[in-house]
């Protein structure tokens, strides 16, 4: 089996909420699809481990935010790389709430759909859950995020057994070192700095102030190492 097939597949970013009694939580995704149209059926796949899981399998409901190209990584960290069970996600952020109660996350967010748990199957780490989205609505209009986007151009980074992109740029520019954060992953590049937190491209990641963090999860400076 050819892990790079995988990579030939195309995925969007999503948050993805759901409610345990006045509990709330969400969390990102990259694995929503559309399976029918009439009625209007998605299957959302969610890691068993994670809080928003527990809260979809109790309460059977939950929303898709389908986000924008341009959402900042530290809207994505906080919803993707800390938990629930940590943290109010839902501080400081936009959302509202329809039928189900569930948060409906508005922020960067294109367009975003409520739905119904109708089926759910076990595959082995997740859970896919079959829903019937009872509404759905546009935001506002643009370029929806990809998951390779993502990592591509965002996070400076691809996954580990990543296409060839990356290993030609680093041929091009041999100057100044990348610094890989420990906690989340996240690549800070000198050539593209980290603008959302104030890093100028082409700052050396020596430069950076000592009280500057992760864009991604938060991490300190000094969690980051050399790549
Ligand atoms: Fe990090």
């Amino acid at each position: 089996m050819n892990p790079k097939a995988f990579f030939k597949m195309s995925y969007g970013m999503y948050v993805v909420c759901s409610k345990d009694g006045d509990k709330v939580n969400g969390q990102i995704a990259n694995t929503v699809t559309q399976v029918a149209s009439e009625p209007a059926l998605i299957a959302v796949a969610i890691n068993k481990k994670n809080l928003t899981h527990e809260y979809i399998d109790k309460s059977k409901v939950l929303t898709v935010s389908i986000l924008a190209q341009d959402t900042p990584l530290s809207f994505i960290g906080n919803f993707g790389f800390k938990s629930g069970r940590d943290i109010d996600k839902f501080k400081g952020i936009d959302y509202t709430t329809q039928e189900t109660g569930v948060p409906i996350v508005t922020d960067n967010a294109l367009a975003y759909m409520e739905a119904k748990v109708i089926g759910q199957t076990d595959a082995v780490t997740h859970t896919v859950f079959v829903c019937q989205v009872i509404s759905a609505e546009v935001v506002k209009e643009g370029e929806p995020m990809t998951y390779a986007y993502y990592h591509e151009v965002k996070r400076g980074s691809t996954p580990k057994s990543a296409p060839s992109y990356v290993e030609i740029k680093k041929e091009e520019k041999p100057v100044m070192s990348k610094y890989e954060c420990t906690v989340c992953g996240y690549i800070y590049d000198p050539e593209l700095g980290d603008p959302e937190g104030k890093i100028p491209p082409g700052t050396p990641f020596e430069k950076i102030p000592d009280n500057w963090v992760c864009p991604v999860c938060g991490a300190a400076k000094s969690d980051f190492k050399k790549v």
